[in-house]
């Protein structure tokens, strides 16, 4: 048995610590945006190198508040991926704009900059690229693209907690970043969290006001907004687990270089990181051919493997009347038939992940060896398969 996914390891660690951390709050009898909130503002902006940080009550409230923040409003186009959460969507049409999906990079997976400037019309406001499984998008050109355009950019670096693009921080690069502390994610809550970065003062300012009612003082509500704040509970717990972000991150990046020195001569293409990433392995996906058999062979086997995502945001049903349809985003849809996430947490062992290769290795015995890699190093080729697979 290997959970896809193991948060009593990670508690069991640090259980002093926290206990005394939750007790804390309890005994203080102060619940909501109180003093373990603003400590943990100030450590987490200056972890993801950002002037200011606004904490809310969750990833999904983040996105909301910084599209609002930023000036969004409806009416307007915001231009994002599909190859994500659902919730990068759900955020755009709270703030009452409409998502524009373009496709992904098939060797990176998150947002394809060559793409951005053709889908921007005279409605477009923003930019909101996807750190896809812990791997920063290309962020030079598409802030190129927007200053270029007037555009603001958000990150949604919900799966990317100080994961680095040439140096720089995730959240520290568009004018916006976003943040889930969701139990699951490189650093979790004990319920739900979420927090929104800036170098922008009024940003940070209008985050602090729509998430508390839109209140400057207590009943003198200057704005309309929400209840979107975050409790101390949550931020004592993640004041603990700052502490050892770094070394929980240096695990997995080491867990998945493991797997990738296992997974070497066989036909799966693995995660491919440029150069200057530093890619923080919140998912570690690979892709094959027959990934239905696969995962079915690994689950068999007692170890849990998920897909990330297996339906993209612009097929699901909920969101069928923004118009999208099968085959408008080919590179989308291919990874989302492709893509096998395996287990990857600090406490994984390296003898686990190499048994979850074994399995894997029989499940490449079953399949003709048509190497994904070779698709995936070529993307030219590749194209033309999806596109003829597509026809077929
Ligand atoms: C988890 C996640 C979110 C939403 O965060 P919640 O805290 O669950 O609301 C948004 N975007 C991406 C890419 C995510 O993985």
């Amino acid at each position: 048995m290997i959970p896809f996914l193991d948060l009593k390891a990670q508690y069991s660690q640090i259980k002093p610590e926290i206990d005394a951390a939750v007790a804390r709050v309890i005994g203080s009898g102060h619940f909501v945006l109180g003093p373990e909130v603003t400590a943990f503002e100030g450590r987490f902006a200056e972890y993801c190198r950002t002037a200011h940080c606004r904490a809310v009550n969750s990833g999904t409230s983040a996105l909301h508040l910084a599209l609002l923040a930023a000036g969004v409003r409806p009416g307007d186009e915001v231009i994002t991926v599909s190859m994500t959460f659902v919730a990068t969507t759900a955020a755009i049409l709270y703030s009452g704009a409409r998502p524009v999906f373009v496709d992904v990079d098939p060797v990176t997976w998150t947002m394809d900059p060559g793409l951005v400037e053709a889908a921007i019309t005279p409605r477009t406001k923003a930019i909101l690229p996807v750190h896809l499984h812990g791997l920063m998008a290309d962020m030079d050109p598409i802030m190129e693209i927007a200053r270029r355009h007037g555009l603001v950019v958000i990150e949604d670096a919900a799966q990317a907690h100080g994961a680095e693009y040439r140096g720089r921080r995730a959240g520290s690069i568009g004018d916006l970043g976003c943040f889930s502390f969701y139990p699951g994610k490189n650093l979790g809550a004990f319920g739900e969290g979420g927090a929104v970065v800036t170098d922008r003062p009024e940003f940070a300012r209008r985050v602090s006001l729509l998430r508390d009612w839109g209140q400057e003082a207590k009943y003198d509500h200057v704005i309309a907004g929400y209840n979107y704040r975050m409790d101390e509970i949550q931020s004592a717990v993640l004041n603990v687990k700052l502490d050892y972000i770094e070394h929980w991150t240096d695990a997995r990046r080491s867990l998945a270089e493991r797997y990738n020195a296992l997974l070497s001569g066989l036909p799966f293409a693995r995660p491919q990181p440029p150069q200057h990433a530093r890619h923080v392995y919140h998912v570690y996906a690979v892709r094959l051919e027959r990934r239905d058999d696969a995962l079915k062979l690994l689950r068999d086997a007692g170890i849990g493997a998920g897909i990330h995502y297996p339906v993209p945001v612009h097929l699901q049903r909920a969101y069928a009347e923004l118009g999208y349809r099968a085959g408008d985003l080919p590179v989308t849809e291919m990874l989302a038939n492709d893509f096998l996430s395996l287990p990857i947490y600090p406490e994984l062992l390296p003898e686990q992940a190499a048994e979850v290769v074994g399995i894997l290795r029989s499940a490449a015995a079953l399949q003709p060896s048509v190497a994904i890699s070779t698709r995936l190093e070529h993307p030219q080729s590749f194209m033309t398969w999806s596109h003829n697979r597509r026809a077929s």
